[in-house]
């Protein structure tokens, strides 16, 4: 027997529709290339995506083609989010620090039949333009004033292409499992894979980044992602916040501004930041320089790489922010796991809450998750046992677009396999050791490469770290520690050796340490591990 509920389906536009009715005069803040603060209100935003909307159907688009974005974190962007998806048409988000090649690939693959861009992004599509012939037009996110002088055909104002449309617009009663937005994943081995969204996937997700053990989001809350809105969504940012009615805080080109971003979360009384460790890693560095105390801040959301233990404690310890970790990936849209304390663990010393944080945290309602052996066998969850982390749910893809099974991502049981090693302790709280491709094979063990860098990173004179494995000839690979030093600050190897004496297994500790200028970092601010170990091929450790 069927139940007797409404089938009502699950859309981006209904999230777009309850945040201009309920929460309409919230604010949206953005910092854009044309505006050092501009402001307006959900109701405006939604009332420009509808004429967005509108001008998008008289394109000649069909519903499911693909309309890319280029463009840093602003209200434009926000309102291209909402017009294409709602509209029906897939918002594909591009990362404009790619390699051109990989833009070219990208941008044929997805066949996006118009482009819409960020003016200090047109010379990048100029330089391709040959290679995207697909392309029918591009939209450049400003106003008249500050339109560019460009060689690219059949280019169109964005101002000036809403403008001619009005704010009424009857969003289509689409089916739920329409897609609504396209990301690639940055393709650190092979060609990119696309991971396409559906409206469906995309409302269950902001449901379950809102509840209190995830985002704790709520209309009380100001929020300011510095993850962009071209990685997986911003993390779900733009539709949490409007089932939410929280205020928005977008800085636009000025993510990795440590001034700009103090300024914003200060004036802007933030509540809740997003971002990954590197750009916290720049942000407290300029604090610290600038003496400047978090003093609004009350939590912040860090996920996309290993959160060094010292970074907890510093949000902690310097500023009172509670650093809340979590992890997840394109392909889980990406909310997986996040780490909040639960109902007994009150008694913690400060010091066991700190082991805690350093976990990734516990798999969301909707995200199951089991960690097996090589042979495909569950192991335990004893927070010992590590294995394959996989994962599966209504917002973790179940293929890759046009790879119809290609990328041997899933298991025969339905199952998606994240590429990343983890362990899950017996409170069900998962920390990754490792991703399968940077694990540290020594004498037939492993050894965790985050571990390491984690252990490092606690050092006063590291500002940043990196443990690559490096071949050996009896052990198979040895790791080897590639250190950044903190301005104005001096180290020696062996004393960064000695530093890890009871922090971690003898046989864990590295065989070498090299001091470098910089680590290279991939375009959303990870380090580029592939890179790294190009860069150390010659390296071969002391006698
Ligand atoms: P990319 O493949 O481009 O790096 P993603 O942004 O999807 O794309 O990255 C997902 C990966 O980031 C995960 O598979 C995992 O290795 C890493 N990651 C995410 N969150 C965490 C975390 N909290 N701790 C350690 N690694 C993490």
């Amino acid at each position: 027997m069927q139940g007797l509920m409404m089938n009502t389906p699950l859309l981006i536009s209904s999230i777009a529709e309850h945040g201009a009715k309920y929460h309409g005069g919230r604010e949206i803040v953005s910092v854009t290339a044309d505006n050092p603060r501009h402001r307006y209100t959900y109701r405006e935003c939604i009332g420009r995506a509808r004429q967005l909307a509108n001008a998008l159907d008289k394109l000649g688009l069909e519903h499911g083609d693909r309309v890319a974005t280029l463009a840093w974190n602003d209200y434009r962007h926000l309102e291209a989010y909402y017009g294409m998806s709602g509209a029906g048409y897939v918002c594909h988000t591009i990362n404009p620090r790619l390699f051109p090649e990989q833009l070219v690939f990208i941008i044929n693959h997805a066949e996006d039949r118009w482009i819409f861009t960020d003016v200090m992004f047109v010379p990048l599509l100029e330089a391709i333009a040959d290679k995207i012939s697909g392309v029918e037009g591009f939209v450049v996110m400003t106003d008249e004033a500050h339109m560019p002088e460009t060689s690219l055909k059949n280019v169109v104002c964005y101002e000036t292409l809403i403008a001619a449309e009005s704010a009424e617009f009857t969003w289509p009663e689409l089916d739920e499992r329409t897609a609504s937005a396209l990301c690639y994943t940055s393709g650190t081995t092979g060609d990119p894979k696309g991971v396409l969204y559906d409206h469906r996937s995309t409302v269950l997700h902001a449901f379950a980044a809102v509840a209190p053990d995830t985002m704790n989001l709520s209309c009380h809350d100001s929020v300011l992602p510095v993850v962009p809105l071209f990685h997986v969504n911003a993390w779900g940012i733009p539709y949490s916040t409007f089932i939410t009615g929280a205020k928005l805080v977008l800085p636009g080109p000025k993510m990795g501004d440590g001034e700009v971003l103090c300024e914003l979360l200060d004036t802007e009384d933030v509540t809740l930041a997003l971002g990954v460790p590197t750009v916290w890693l720049g942000l407290l560095q300029y604090a610290e320089k600038a003496g400047k105390r978090l003093d609004k801040l009350q939590r912040t959301i860090v996920g996309g790489a290993a959160v060094p233990r010292s970074m907890i404690e510093a949000f902690r310890d310097q500023h009172g922010v509670d650093l809340r970790q979590g992890w997840g990936m394109t392909e889980t849209s990406p909310l997986g796991a996040a780490n909040s304390t639960k109902a007994g663990m009150e008694s913690l010393t400060p010091d066991e809450r700190l082991d805690l944080a350093t976990k990734a945290g516990r798999g969301l309602f909707g995200c199951e998750m089991r960690i097996v052996d090589d042979e495909g066998v569950e192991l335990p969850w004893d927070g010992e046992a590590y294995g394959a982390l996989q994962v599966r749910g209504p917002w973790v893809c179940s293929d890759y677009f046009k790879l119809e099974g290609g990328a041997g991502s899933h298991t025969d049981d339905g199952w998606f396999d994240t590429g990343d090693v983890a362990t899950i302790d017996p409170g069900g709280y998962m920390a990754i050791t490792d991703r399968t491709k940077d694990v540290i094979k020594s004498g037939g063990e492993w050894i965790s490469s985050i571990e390491l860098e984690n252990a490092a990173m606690g050092h006063p004179a590291v500002a940043e770290a990196a443990v690559i494995g490096i071949s050996h000839p009896k052990w198979t690979e040895r790791p080897l520690l590639i250190v950044v030093k903190a301005e104005g600050q001096e180290v020696s190897k062996e004393e960064l050796l000695a530093w890890y004496d009871g922090k971690v297994a003898t046989w864990w500790i590295p065989n070498d340490v090299a001091f470098v200028e910089e680590l290279p970092h991939t375009a959303t601010g990870k380090i580029k591990k592939i890179e790294l170990r190009k860069q150390f091929t010659d390296y071969q450790f002391p006698e």
